[in-house]
């Protein structure tokens, strides 16, 4: 095996498993992401939808599988056909292709907002403070928050600091970003403006792997819908498929008592 491949999908999720201490809460998880395309993940509360998706951004170490983004293996490099671990500071950088969106916004509260955004660029990227600024300011535009800038995360809605959040993430560049229910924690009012962000992001050809409880964004947004319980994918394939034509039981009861 070979740590890079051409030809794979932008993210590609193979056997996974992961336990905390007798728990298993990933039992060999498969799952490949296609550029351009919007996958949501959806599931009861404990199905280990979160797991999954902080195992891809190494924010949780897997026990056993592999994870390929951009046809790139995590976590490991090639030496002459043998695979050897990476160090932290290697696993870091490889990380930073991935984006990362929370419930809980995470901004830093001592920053503006424009220095939320650009704080990753200047320190991580190397970016100067003048392309940082400008590109901050181009994002606020897009994610509906121009003239933001100068204020700070207090005074924002949640809706709004979690367009910022989002502002934030697309300022490194990521090559995939994933939503771990970027609108759970808003309040109901607020949901609309922040998956108004995520479609646009989604139409704009961003690689997504979203977790959410939003069923209308699903159906309306997602290429592929994957239903998970208990650590497994349980049923994944095109949205419409199993939104109409759930194939498992679990899928028909899960999309029964939540439509
Ligand atoms: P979901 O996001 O689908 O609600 P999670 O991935 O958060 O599910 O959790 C799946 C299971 O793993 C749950 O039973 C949860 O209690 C457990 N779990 C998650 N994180 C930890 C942790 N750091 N330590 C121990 N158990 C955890
Ligand atoms: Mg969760």
């Amino acid at each position: 095996m070979t740590a890079t491949t051409a030809g794979m999908p932008m993210l590609r999720i193979e056997n996974i498993t992961k336990s905390f201490a007798e728990h298993t809460v990933l039992r060999s998880v498969s799952l490949d992401v296609e550029a351009g395309s919007v996958t949501c993940v959806i599931g009861p509360s404990g199905a280990g939808k979160s797991t999954l998706i902080q195992c891809v951004n190494h924010l949780e170490r897997v026990d056993s599988g592999l994870i390929w983004v951009d046809g790139r293996l995590m976590g490991y490099e090639d030496k002459g056909g043998k695979l050897y671990e990476l160090p932290d500071r290697d696993i870091a950088r490889q990380r930073r292709d991935i984006g990362m969106v929370f419930q809980h916004f995470h901004l830093f509260p001592h920053m503006t907002v424009r220095e939320n955004i650009t704080v990753g660029p200047i320190r991580v990227r190397r970016a100067d403070r003048a392309t940082a600024t400008a590109r901050a300011d181009e994002l606020l535009d897009r994610v509906g928050l121009d003239g933001y800038g100068d204020r700070y995360p207090s005074k924002l809605s949640g809706g709004q600091q979690q367009r910022v959040a989002i502002a934030r993430t697309l300022a490194m560049d990521p090559k995939l970003v994933l939503f771990d229910e970027p609108t759970s924690a808003l309040d109901p009012e607020l949901v609309g403006e922040v998956l108004a962000v995520m479609k646009d992001l989604a139409l704009s050809g961003m690689t997504m792997v979203v977790v959410t409880h939003e069923l209308g964004f699903a159906r309306e947004v997602a290429d592929r819908v994957v239903f998970m319980a208990d650590g497994e994918i349980i049923e994944e394939g095109i949205t419409a498929e199993v939104f109409d034509d759930p194939k498992h039981e679990r899928t028909r009861s899960f999309l029964g008592r939540v439509l």
